[in-house]
């Protein structure tokens, strides 16, 4: 135990986990109620169903909400959890707890903190198979990309406990006589992180780590869609003491939740991921408040694929890509760029969809399943939508995974559409979902135009055996995140994450050293003691 949290322990309900490991799931720490649903059928047989609660100066309480959201397993429509939208009064509770923590936390050593953090680490290590387990239950993704989801997140967790060292100051002595001049970095303060549904364990770690290492205390708002593993770190960061009450804090909701967070004058500074539009927005209406904002948002990104690639390796690497997280991730590539004569294009084409027939679409629990559903029923029907728009606009189905959703309404096979052009909505906006366009292209420098001629700039990757392609593609493109050879150009947590355009607002980045320049205000003490 790190941290006493002081006396609204003894409040809180007896410890319970979501998921113990190699055990079924079960429902979340909450209120137990009817399930809604079932209670419409026949309330006698009706199971029990959570309420999820906010998690505020230490201890679990009801949202004061009106109205919650129901969040479903997308592999089979099991109504896992209700999801209160809390309201400003919620997140007033939480920024409140959050600047009370802050004067003592602040004033702990960093070195403390990083004790902390550690521990954070630790405990998250030992529960990184449950964690998935809750991620590929409440999101859908694949047990093993879940895994890997929350590998991702804890690396976060380890950049950010050499905090002491990324912290130190600078100076430079004698800048006149007996005149010393001292950089010191200290916290912006009570940070807000608001984040999307497709890394549901992964992105919260981006920030939680790195702010309070920090000296910052926060408030995590996370998706409404799948909050499920954000509940169970913050279960084991309770369960654990690791942070003094109040210095961590989680509110659910939606936009009335994050429009609150935006606005308050308790929060100085907002880090958020999601989509182009939202970012936009979240980025306009904080700095407008006052705060500092970085804001990663929405991505369409190209794979070129040069005639001289490594057969095998283009083909998995484009699939993988398109289809893993069924096409779900911002570093998802979902235009190919085939570079060559009509004969090399074609074949580059073959290999792609060759590659991608022998995915196995189903339930993400399902260890022989390659492609797991979508979010949600809705989201496939938004998908199959685009589709059916692009077929209107010339696009020739290569591959049709519409299959009519699975056991759950949200599956969704790869489909690659050929024969569109630049211009049409399936080629330039995100569309979030296994869907892969082939646009055609006679020259390395055509397909380096193609691709920066989107309006977002999150990640490129190409596929080549050529070094000089593979030189003037990164000299010249303009995205973020590049991949040479690498489907999914996912940096680790050691390097700055985000992307360039329309796929980002702010100046400093996630992860890294920019976590710490973001989380940090710079003092400058100039000193004369003769
Ligand atoms: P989203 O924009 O719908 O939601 C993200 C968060 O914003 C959620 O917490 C949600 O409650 C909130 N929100 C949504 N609309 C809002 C509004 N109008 N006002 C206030 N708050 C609002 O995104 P999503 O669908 O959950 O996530 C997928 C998107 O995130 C994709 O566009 C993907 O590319 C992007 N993403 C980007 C990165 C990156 O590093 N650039 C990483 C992951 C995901």
């Amino acid at each position: 135990m790190l941290f006493h949290a002081g006396p609204r322990l003894a409040a809180r309900p007896p410890a319970s986990g979501i998921l113990a490991p190699n055990a079924e799931y079960r429902v979340p720490r909450g209120r137990e109620e009817r399930n809604p649903i079932t209670a419409l059928g026949s309330a006698a047989a009706a199971p029990a169903v959570t309420t999820l609660q906010n998690y505020i100066a230490g201890g679990w309480r009801a949202a004061d909400a009106a109205e919650a959201l129901p969040s479903h397993n997308p592999a089979n429509a099991e109504l896992l959890a209700q999801v209160p939208l809390s309201g400003p009064g919620d997140v007033d509770a939480a920024v409140t707890a959050a600047r009370e923590a802050l004067p003592a936390w602040r004033a702990t050593p960093p070195q403390v903190r990083a004790r902390a953090v550690f521990a954070l680490r630790d405990v998250l290590d030992r529960h990184r198979d449950e964690l998935g387990r809750i991620v590929t239950t409440d999101m859908g993704k694949t047990l093993s990309d879940a895994v890997g989801e929350v590998g991702r997140g804890i690396e976060s967790v380890e950049v950010a406990c050499g905090a002491p060292s990324l912290l130190k100051g600078d100076n430079l002595e004698q800048v006149a006589g007996g005149v010393d001049v001292e950089m010191v970095r200290q916290p912006v303060g009570v940070v807000a992180a608001i984040t999307p549904f497709n890394f549901p364990a992964m992105i919260p770690l981006w920030f939680l780590p790195f702010a309070v290492a920090c000296g910052n205390t926060f408030v995590l708002k996370p998706s409404e869609q799948d909050p499920l593993a954000s509940v169970r770190i913050f279960e084991l960061i309770d369960e654990a003491n690791i942070f003094p009450a109040g210095v961590v804090n989680l509110v659910h909701g939606a936009h009335e939740a994050v429009n609150a967070l935006l606005d308050h004058p308790g929060v100085d500074a907002v880090s958020f991921v999601g989509s182009a539009g939202t970012a936009d927005h979240v980025y306009r209406r904080a700095a407008t408040a006052g705060k500092r904002v970085q804001a990663l948002g929405g991505a369409k990104n190209s794979m070129i694929v040069m005639p001289d690639a490594d057969p095998r390796l283009m083909a998995q690497g484009v699939v993988s890509s398109a289809f893993g997280a069924a096409g779900q991730r911002c570093l998802a590539g979902s235009v190919a760029v085939l570079v060559g004569s009509g004969e090399e294009q074609d074949r580059s084409l073959d290999r792609i969809v060759s590659a991608a027939r022998g995915l196995r679409t189903g339930d993400g629990a399902d260890p022989a399943v390659d492609v797991c559903p979508v979010v949600s029923p809705a989201a496939r029907e938004r998908i199959e939508a685009e589709i059916g728009r692009a077929t209107g606009e010339g696009g020739n189905v290569v591959l049709d995974g519409r299959n009519g959703g699975g056991a759950g309404g949200a599956e969704l096979g790869p489909t690659i559409l050929d024969g569109l052009q630049a211009g049409t909505r399936m080629v330039d906006e995100e569309i979030f979902g296994p869907v892969l366009s082939v646009v055609r292209v006679p020259d390395l420098e055509t397909a380096i135009e193609r691709v920066n001629s989107s309006r977002f700039g999150n990640a490129a990757v190409i596929f080549t055996s050529s070094g000089h392609a593979a030189r003037e593609f990164r000299f010249g493109v303009q995205s973020g995140m590049l991949g040479v050879n690498v489907g999914v150009a996912a940096p680790v947590a050691w390097f700055p994450f985000a992307g360039w355009k329309a796929s980002f607002n702010g100046d400093l980045h996630a992860n890294g050293q920019d976590a710490i320049e973001f989380y940090t205000r710079k003092k400058v003490v100039t000193e004369r003691w003769s």
